[in-house]
């Protein structure tokens, strides 16, 4: 096993750079959870990235366990991913009409998730769930909308209750801005809790118009459905008459081929109507979808009244990123994330036993997250019960070692098919010490 580095805490050029960002960008980041607010210090500004490894701008190597937060499935700079950026590139940035790489992303996830008859491609994954809703709503003729605690689908303002991710990161119970208007028609339930579900739904499921869920629930950590679950999902929103709209934007083909979907979905009797996908299928660029039945999807403009539209929607060097990742995704790739998980999972299971550290780590597939209690955690509440400061002194042994987690405790670790066992091995030879730290 190769040692790994040990890097001095001091990072002076991300320090100035953050310093700089602070100034022209409120709390120095475009997206909250990379401030490290959760965890402390600074955090690591990178210069490039390759394979499974960063290089940050004080020229230190770390081990990448957070793959863009989800996209980057076959590594940084896969030869083909970047052989199809160029070569899309090459023929211009973006048409603003139709081009042929929209369809056969559109098609490459048909092909993929068999209840998903048409897509509409969007930019981001906030977009996706805010359009699903959108078209929920038009669909139906309803307003209400049920989500579940830990649950974070993006920040659009009727979700952004009781959400997971830098929500619960930051232990925010809501959003400042979020009109009480919006936030009063989404009812939020514990995730898990079917006796909950059926109360709700016996007083007010005709006031229903979807129920969205994190397919398998990556946003407070790793907390997939307890068995039956998704199923009294289908079968009560069914007969209410309402949707239900899985957001598979962080499982969607990763968990497997076909996401949570490819592992749950046969075992489920009847399908999502509705589904939202991000992360692996825009390949690292910006790209994400809904889509679902077509006598759904055909209530969107312009063939029906819900509106939906964007500038850069389904654009031509994003979606061929994306079809590039997703042809990639071969099974020796969803092999190779698995025996990486696997390896490292074992290895945080074995150092933090023997220094006595309490922790449960929770899988959908091959995503995974370790928890800083004892589990089972089936819930956002029993993910809270967590010891957040031993996790941040786990994550800072990490990083001082090369190892590059999440910086917070309510998130899943992402591998690559790029983590080969040398990067794996990095990763094992920081445990020792990381957990130690963990324990003082
Ligand atoms: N839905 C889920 C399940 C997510 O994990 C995320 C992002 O982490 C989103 C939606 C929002 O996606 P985006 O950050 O691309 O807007």
């Amino acid at each position: 096993t190769s040692q790994p580095p040990s890097y001095p805490y001091a990072a002076p050029a991300s320090e100035a750079w953050f310093e700089r960002a602070s100034a022209v960008i409120p709390g120095g980041v475009n997206s909250p959870v990379r401030a490290f607010r959760s965890v402390g210090g600074t955090p690591r500004f990178m210069a490039s990235a390759t394979g499974p490894y960063l290089t940050d701008v004080d020229g230190r190597e770390y081990v990448d366990l957070v793959c863009s937060w989800g996209p980057m499935i076959l590594g940084h700079q896969h030869p083909t991913v970047l052989e199809a950026v160029h070569e899309a590139s090459r023929r211009g940035f973006s048409y603003g009409t139709p081009s042929e790489n929209e369809v056969l992303l559109a098609e490459a996830i048909v092909n993929r998730v068999e209840p998903v008859e048409q897509v509409r491609l969007v930019s981001s994954g906030t977009e996706a769930t805010m359009s699903a809703l959108r078209l929920a709503r038009g669909f139906t003729g309803r307003s209400v909308v049920v989500k579940f605690a830990g649950c974070y689908h993006g920040h659009v303002d009727a979700l952004l209750a009781h959400a997971g991710s830098g929500v619960a990161t930051f232990a925010l119970p809501d959003s400042a801005g979020v009109p009480a208007s919006s936030a009063g028609e989404t009812i939020v339930l514990p995730y898990n809790d079917v006796r909950a579900l059926e109360e709700t739904f016996a007083r007010r499921g005709d006031e229903v118009a979807a129920v969205i869920t994190e397919a398998a629930p990556g946003n407070m950590g790793m907390v997939p459905p307890a068995p039956g679950f998704t199923a009294a999902l289908r079968r009560t929103t069914r007969e209410h008459g309402a949707l239900l709209i899985s957001d598979e934007v962080m499982t969607g083909f990763r968990a497997s081929a076909a996401g949570w979907y490819g592992l749950e979905g046969p075992t489920v009797h009847g399908s999502p109507d509705l589904f939202t996908f991000g992360k692996v299928m825009g390949g690292g660029f910006p790209a994400a979808a809904f889509g679902g039945r077509r006598d759904v999807m055909a209530h969107l403009a312009p063939s029906g009244p819900v509106y939906q539209a964007g500038t850069l929607s389904g654009n031509p060097v994003a979606t061929a990123a994306g079809l590039a990742t997703l042809r990639g995704c071969t099974p020796a790739v969803y092999e190779r994330l698995e025996q990486a998980a696997h390896a490292i999972a074992d290895g945080v299971t074995a150092e933090l036993s023997a220094v006595g550290v309490a922790h449960t780590i929770q899988w959908a597939g091959s995503m995974f997250s370790v928890f800083f209690r004892e589990g089972p955690v089936l819930s956002y509440a029993d993910a809270q019960g967590q010891d957040t400061a031993a996790f941040g002194r786990f994550f800072h042994s990490m990083l001082s070692q090369g190892v590059h987690l999440p910086p917070s405790a309510y998130e899943c670790w992402f591998v690559s098919a790029a983590h080969d066992d040398a990067a794996v091995d990095r990763v094992l030879a920081a445990l020792p010490a990381a957990a130690r730290a963990a324990s003082a």
